[in-house]
């Protein structure tokens, strides 16, 4: 059974006056990917830290699952742990060791648990900035434009690979990103963020099925 849906009400975040989220309203059903599009500094990211808990000044009512890991755009892997270590930093438990090698086989880097982060590449980075969320076993994955630094054949390898993570292991997924392109492929439901609201739900005009379901796109994630 899939748990950990997302409601939110009436998020709102003032900065020094200036209101930035005037009353978001969200919801993301258990197991479902939702984009939020949205210009530049339209408030994606506010509400995304919001959501995760991560911002006291936000108001609002939020009914979020505790079980939730983030990946920003920036891969922000401590460069004094080695990979495995930055994996599993703040997890609690046993035999963690195995636990981060698990979570790098599902992006295949499992032969890099001992290499430092700065022998990495871009998209080797987000790649174990996505095990870090994984090793959690989120029923939410909060994810701030984490492809937007990536050229666009890593870029692409990466939306495959968070697509494969995200049939396996079906958490909500709230995917905030400026490419429209993007959503379009991975997303259920994709939602424009601006003035301060969600002003429109675009998933009318998202082609299905979608991409993401389509042999072509299929055949790729198996490739990669
Ligand atoms: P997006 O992610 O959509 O590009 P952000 O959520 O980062 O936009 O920012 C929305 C607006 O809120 C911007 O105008 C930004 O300058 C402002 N903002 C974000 N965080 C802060 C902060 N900590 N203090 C003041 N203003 C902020
Ligand atoms: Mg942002």
């Amino acid at each position: 059974m899939l748990t950990g849906g997302v409601t939110v009400r009436g998020v709102t975040r003032r900065f020094a006056g200036r209101t930035v989220l005037d009353g978001v309203d969200l919801t993301i059903a258990p197991g479902e990917f939702v984009a939020l599009l949205g210009a530049s500094g339209s408030g994606k990211s506010t509400l995304l830290k919001a959501v995760a808990g991560l911002d006291k000044g936000a108001e609002g009512h939020f009914d979020v699952p505790q079980r939730r890991a983030i990946v920003f755009q920036e891969h922000r892997l401590l460069p004094w742990s080695r990979v495995g270590r930055n994996v599993t930093l703040g997890v609690t438990g046993k035999r963690l060791r195995e636990r981060a090698i698990a979570a790098l086989a599902e992006v295949g880097l499992e032969d890099r648990v001992d290499a430092w982060p700065s022998t990495l590449s871009g998209g080797e980075s987000q790649r174990v900035a996505l095990a870090r969320a994984l090793v959690r076993q989120p029923e939410l994955l909060l994810l701030d434009e984490p492809f937007g630094a990536l050229d666009a054949l890593t870029r692409l390898k990466a939306q495959a690979l968070v697509a494969r993570l995200w049939q396996e292991h079906r958490p909500a997924v709230l995917l905030v990103t400026h490419d429209v392109e993007e959503a379009l492929l991975l997303a259920d439901r994709a939602l424009l963020l601006e003035h301060g609201r969600i002003a429109r739900d675009l998933t009318i005009d998202l082609p299905r099925p979608r991409r993401l379901d389509s042999p072509r796109f299929a055949a790729l994630r198996r490739e990669l």
